[in-house]
C-alpha cells in the first residue's frame, strides 16, 4: 500500500488464521476481547487446509499417553456442543459427522496389534467392539474381502476442517472480532523485553496488543523475531492427502472413518473421500509428489476399498500443495481444538490473559 502504515491496538492478536487461531480469537472475542487474526494467506490455510479431520480419540489410541488421552476424550466429548455452537453463530456448515470409526487389521501381524489396542481400549472402559471381517462389511459394504478383523469405535466422530475454518471466521466476524487476511506478520513490537505487539507487511502496519497469541501452526519454530528461546520446539511433518470424489449415480464408499495401520479413509458428508496420509521429514517443501499419490492409492487399492478398483467408481477431486503439519506431539490438534480455545478465552473473563502460565502442554503460546 505504497509505503503506508496503519497503527491499531487490540486486547489480544493471534498470529495464523487456521483453526487453533480462528477458534482461539472467536473465545477471547465472546468473553470481550478485543481481538484480531492476522493470516497472510486466505483461510481455509496451512494444515487446517488439508487436515482430514478425524476426531478420533478412541480408535486412533496409543500407548502409553494417558494424560493425552484424557485430554483428546474430553476435547472429542466438548464437539457436539462446540460444531452447534460455531454453526448458529456463524451459519457455516462443518460437516460434522458423529458417525464413528472402523479401525481394521490387513494380516495377522496387524489384527495382533489390533488386538492389543482392542484389549487397552477396554480396560480403559472405552466403547469399542471386535468385529469379523464379514461384520465389518455388514457396516462398511465398500471394504475389501482380504482383512482380518476390525475394532469398531463408535463415538468417533470427524469435521471438515475448511469449513470449520469458514465457519469460525464467519462467528468471528459475528461477534466483532477481526480478521486481517494477505497480512504477514514480520517483526515483533518491544517495549524493553516485553512483546507489545507485532509489525505486519501487506498492508503495513503496527498492531498494538496487551497478548500476542502464536498461532502459526508448523511456522510458529520459525519466528525470527522472537528470541530462541521463546520460539516452540515444533517442526514441520509433511504429509499429503488426496480427495476423491464419487460419480454422481454412485453410492458414498464409506459412511465412517476407516483406518489401517498405514492409510485412513474419511467420508464427508457430500460423498467426498479423503484419503490421507503420507507422513515425510521434508522440512516446509509442499509439493505434492507421484510418489506420495501413488503411496496413498496403492495402500488402499485393493486391499481397503473394493469399490476403487472394481468399478474404477472414484475419480481424483483435488491435490492440494500445502500439506504441512506442525509436530512436537501427535496430530490432534483440529480435535483439540474446544480445550485450547477454553484456555485461551478463560483468562480473560477472569485474569489477564498470559501466555506462559495459561500454556497448554504443545507451547502453541508465546509472548
Ligand atoms: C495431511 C494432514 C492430515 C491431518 N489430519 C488430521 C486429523 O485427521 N485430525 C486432526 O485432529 N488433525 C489432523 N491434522 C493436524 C491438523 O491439521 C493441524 O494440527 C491443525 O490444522 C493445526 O492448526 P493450526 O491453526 O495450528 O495451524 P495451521 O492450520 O497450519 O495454520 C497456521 C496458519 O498460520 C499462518 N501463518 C504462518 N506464519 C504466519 C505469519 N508470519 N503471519 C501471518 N500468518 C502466518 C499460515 O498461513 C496458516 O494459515 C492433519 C494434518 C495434516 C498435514
Amino acid at each position: 500500500m505504497g509505503g503506508k502504515s496503519s497503527s491499531d491496538s487490540f486486547d489480544a492478536v493471534f498470529v495464523g488464521g487456521g483453526v487453533i487461531g480462528l477458534a482461539s480469537a472467536w473465545r477471547a472475542a465472546q468473553a470481550g476481547a478485543r481481538v484480531c487474526v492476522l493470516e497472510r494467506a486466505e483461510p481455509p490455510a496451512g494444515a487446517t487446509n488439508v487436515a482430514a479431520g478425524m476426531l478420533a480419540p478412541v480408535g486412533e489410541l496409543s500407548f502409553g499417553e494417558p494424560e493425552l488421552l484424557a485430554m483428546m476424550l474430553a476435547a472429542a466429548q466438548s464437539w457436539p456442543e462446540f460444531v452447534t455452537e460455531v454453526e448458529a453463530a456463524s451459519g457455516v456448515g462443518t460437516g460434522y459427522l458423529a458417525n464413528g470409526a472402523l479401525v481394521v487389521a490387513l494380516d495377522r501381524d496387524e489384527a495382533g496389534e489390533l488386538r492389543r489396542r482392542h484389549e487397552l481400549q477396554q480396560e480403559l472402559g472405552l466403547e469399542t467392539e471386535w468385529l469379523t471381517p464379514r461384520q465389518c462389511r455388514e457396516l462398511e459394504p465398500g471394504l475389501a474381502t482380504n482383512f482380518v478383523g476390525g475394532v469398531l469405535a463408535p463415538g468417533d466422530a470427524s469435521v471438515d476442517p475448511r469449513r470449520l475454518a469458514l465457519a469460525l471466521a464467519a462467528a468471528l466476524r459475528e461477534v466483532g472480532g477481526e480478521l486481517r487476511t494477505g497480512t504477514e506478520v514480520v517483526d515483533g513490537l518491544w517495549d524493553g523485553e516485553r512483546l507489545v505487539g507485532v509489525r505486519a507487511v501487506a498492508p503495513s502496519a503496527e498492531i498494538h496488543a496487551g497478548a500476542v497469541v502464536l498461532c502459526s501452526g508448523a511456522w510458529s519454530g520459525q519466528t525470527p523475531w522472537l528470541p530462541p528461546e521463546a520460539r516452540p520446539p515444533v517442526r514441520p511433518v509433511k504429509g499429503e492427502v488426496i480427495e476423491l470424489r464419487p460419480r454422481e449415480d454412485e453410492p458414498p464408499v464409506a459412511s465412517r472413518n476407516i483406518a489401517s495401520e498405514r492409510i485412513y479413509l474419511v467420508p464427508r458428508d457430500d460423498g467426498r473421500l479423503v484419503i490421507g496420509a503420507t507422513q515425510e521429514e521434508r522440512g516446509f517443501d509442499t509439493t505434492v509428489t507421484a510418489g506420495g499419490v501413488h503411496e496413498l492409492l496403492r495402500e488402499c487399492l485393493p486391499a481397503l476399498v473394493r469399490h476403487l478398483s472394481d468399478r474404477g467408481l472414484l475419480r481424483v477431486g483435488r491435490l492440494d500443495q500445502i500439506v504441512l503439519d506442525a509436530r512436537q506431539e501427535p496430530a490432534h490438534q483440529i480435535l483439540h481444538d474446544p480445550a485450547l480455545q477454553l484456555i485461551v478465552a478463560k483468562p480473560r473473563a477472569q485474569r489477564a490473559i498470559d501466555p506462559r502460565r495459561d500454556r497448554p502442554r504443545d507451547r502453541r503460546w508465546c509472548c
